[in-house]
């Protein structure tokens, strides 16, 4: 079937997702609702005795996980972890929506992997689509081939993707048992606006964890979320990664794949590269995959006195900024490192194209690694919970040498499928299961090859088949209460989330006397003049040194820029609300442009300063 044949030898997203819809009108199932979609697809392609084996394969896979409604699930993010949690859910059961910003995968980088990925991938049928899938000397594969890969195998278990779907917020459920818990999308018409569900995943990659998410509620009030992250903060660290075409010509087949050599056990090497080609390397890597891939950590000093810094600046933001890179050195200084390294091998070979159609070459600051304080966390609007869970890169920033991205990223996703098979099943308390997700957290950042279970065949999505050790006290359900906010209207100030509630006078207050107390407050500081309630706050910087007044540990006042006045009043509404549990009442946007009509909203709020603070000296 020619459909069929479009769909296994797509190369690319879009032309995947296209074959697919195609192949689902041909066999009628465009309108299938997912418990019978992996069924009918089976039996709409069973003439294919091969694919009919993957199929019955994938179909031993699918658990019985109990009677009643099917748990809905929106996933952000189509990386590795998003396509792969997506898999394993739907083979709960679940009804999946998976959705993406981009409607492309571009990245040609390649990863090393663990070899319980490798089984891991291989067990869900991915030579199916990717025959030479680990065939080389090392196990390894582009970023793009696995984020193919899973998403074809995301399809045929019924996943419904959707590409060019950017995730903005969640918009709270309606009261009295109308609609569920949504997304806020962009496009705002899409129709995954619409769906409804009670599990959301964010697989969303480091630099855009869903750390901080929008809650609307019905009133449109817009109130901040999300995830407390830890920075770890190393030396300066600086990688290069670089992509040759690889044309499979004798000549390349012959240059030997160099899988990660550091400075400390290949000295000669490193001191020859650095005196003849003035190149400093900490470590370096190279794969041979669909492309020629090199990744290695260079020195400053040398990018410097290669002139790929244009500029030294102590600060690695400003060192880094594109302006300071002159990219025709980086350029050179890839293709040295790589020629010096493979014997000459790169020569002769362009580099390959990035999804901009430029050489691809980058260079990125690994100094600084991201963690989420928590993996999960409940939040109960009008008597609907929503449980939502991070994974990946979201929920802990790998450290590339040692290749732990898509093997933590796979573990966690995998534990958080556990966590929503026990929700789905309720077999435990909402407490519980959180708490069992957060204990279990605790063991992935300890990961190594080494220290898991090795019989990976073995493996299932419960923690226990995989983890030798899991400390299941080391998060009671009490201390995960903190996980939990079922505050019940995000409007007024005595509704505030049990973890957030902080003992607060019920002392009404004039106007007139609010004023001067906030006048008082402020009096130290004669940049903000305030002369009333509404128009005197729109910067956002005045509520800002209200709190440092009283908590200079929340705010310095040097990061509130008075010209960017929404970001700032966000900012400093955001930590009121996190950190004092003052919540706003009226929007950000009517708080920066308030005026008169609006004294009775600014004065509810600023009484709760006022509650809070007035018997405290200053
Ligand atoms: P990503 O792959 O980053 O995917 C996130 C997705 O979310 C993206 O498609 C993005 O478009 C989408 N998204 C983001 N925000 C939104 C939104 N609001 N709405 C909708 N969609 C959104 N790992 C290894 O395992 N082995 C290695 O050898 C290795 N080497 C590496 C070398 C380098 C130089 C680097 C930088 C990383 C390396 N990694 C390696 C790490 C690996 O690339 C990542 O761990 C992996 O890609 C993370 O997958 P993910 O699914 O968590 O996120």
């Amino acid at each position: 079937m020619e459909e069929f044949k479009d769909f296994t030898e797509a190369h690319t997203c879009k032309e995947t997702l296209k074959a697919f819809e195609k192949l689902c009108v041909k066999l009628g199932l465009d309108n299938v609702p997912h418990e019978e979609f992996f069924d009918q697809l089976s039996y709409g392609l069973s003439k294919n005795w091969k694919f009919k084996r993957f199929l019955d394969h994938l179909k031993n896979k699918f658990q019985d996980t109990g009677k009643g409604k099917a748990t809905k699930i929106l996933i952000v993010g189509a990386g590795p972890c998003g396509l792969r949690i997506a898999i394993e859910t739907a083979f709960l059961g679940c009804k999946v929506v998976l959705i993406d910003k981009r409607d492309a995968f571009t990245r040609n980088n390649v990863l090393h992997l663990w070899p319980f990925t490798v089984t891991d991938l291989k067990n869900i049928g991915i030579k199916q689509f990717f025959g030479r899938f680990c065939c080389g000397e090392l196990d390894h594969i582009s970023i793009r081939r696995l984020q193919l890969s899973l998403l074809k195998i995301a399809l045929v278990v019924g996943v419904e993707v959707h590409t060019n779907v950017e995730f903005e917020g969640l918009k709270c459920p309606q009261k009295n048992g109308g609609t569920g818990w949504k997304a806020v999308c962009k496009p705002q018409n899409h129709k995954v606006s619409d769906f409804e569900f009670d599990v959301l995943v964010a697989a969303t990659g480091a630099r855009d964890a869903l750390c901080e998410y929008k809650l609307q509620n019905e009133n449109g009030i817009v109130i901040k979320q999300g995830f407390d992250r830890k920075e770890f903060r190393g030396r300066l660290s600086i990688a290069i990664t670089a992509n040759f075409v690889n044309s499979n010509t004798p000549a390349e087949m012959k240059a030997k794949e160099i899988g990660g050599v550091s400075s400390h056990f290949h000295q000669q090497l490193f001191k020859d590269l650095k005196t003849k080609k003035k190149i400093h390397l900490e470590n370096f890597v190279y794969y041979k995959d669909e492309t020629h891939y090199f990744v290695m950590t260079a020195t400053k000093a040398s990018l410097l006195q290669r002139r790929v810094f244009r500029e030294d600046f102590p600060d690695a933001s400003q060192l880094m900024e594109r302006k300071n890179i002159d990219v025709q050195s980086l350029l050179a200084y890839a293709r040295d490192a790589a020629n010096f390294c493979t014997n000459n091998a790169m020569a002769n070979i362009n580099f390959a194209k990035n999804s901009r159609g430029v050489d691809d070459v980058a260079m990125l600051d690994f100094s600084s690694k991201f963690e989420a304080a928590n993996a999960s966390h409940v939040v109960e609007r009008n008597g609907k919970k929503l449980l939502i869970g991070l994974i990946g890169d979201s929920l802990l920033e790998p450290f590339w040498p040692q290749g732990t991205g898509c093997a933590r990223g796979f573990l966690g996703a995998f534990d958080t499928a556990w966590m929503i098979k026990n929700w789905k099943s309720m077999n435990a308390e909402p407490l519980e299961i959180i708490a069992e997700r957060e204990c279990v957290y605790k063991v992935l950042s300890q990961t190594t090859p080494n220290n898991i279970k090795k019989k990976y065949s073995d493996y299932t999505i419960d923690p226990k088949s995989r983890y030798p050790s899991i400390n299941m006290k080391a998060v009671t359900a009490k201390k995960a209460k903190q996980f939990y906010d079922d505050v019940q209207d995000d409007n007024y100030e005595d509704v505030v989330s049990p973890a957030k509630k902080i003992k607060r006078t019920d002392e009404t207050v004039e106007f007139n006397d609010l004023l001067q107390w906030c006048q008082k407050v402020l009096k130290q500081h004669i940049q903000y003049n305030i002369t009333d309630l509404t128009t005197s706050w729109r910067s956002g910087c005045e509520i800002g040194c209200l709190i440092h007044v009283f908590r200079p540990h929340l705010i310095q006042m040097k990061n509130l820029d008075p010209s960017d006045r929404f970001s700032t009043m966000e900012t400093v509404v955001n930590i009121a609300q996190r950190e004092l549990g003052i919540y706003p009442v009226i929007t950000v946007s009517k708080m920066v442009n308030c005026s008169s009509e609006n004294e009775v909203e600014m004065a509810l709020y600023l009484t709760q300063f006022y509650q809070l603070f007035h018997e405290e000296n200053i």
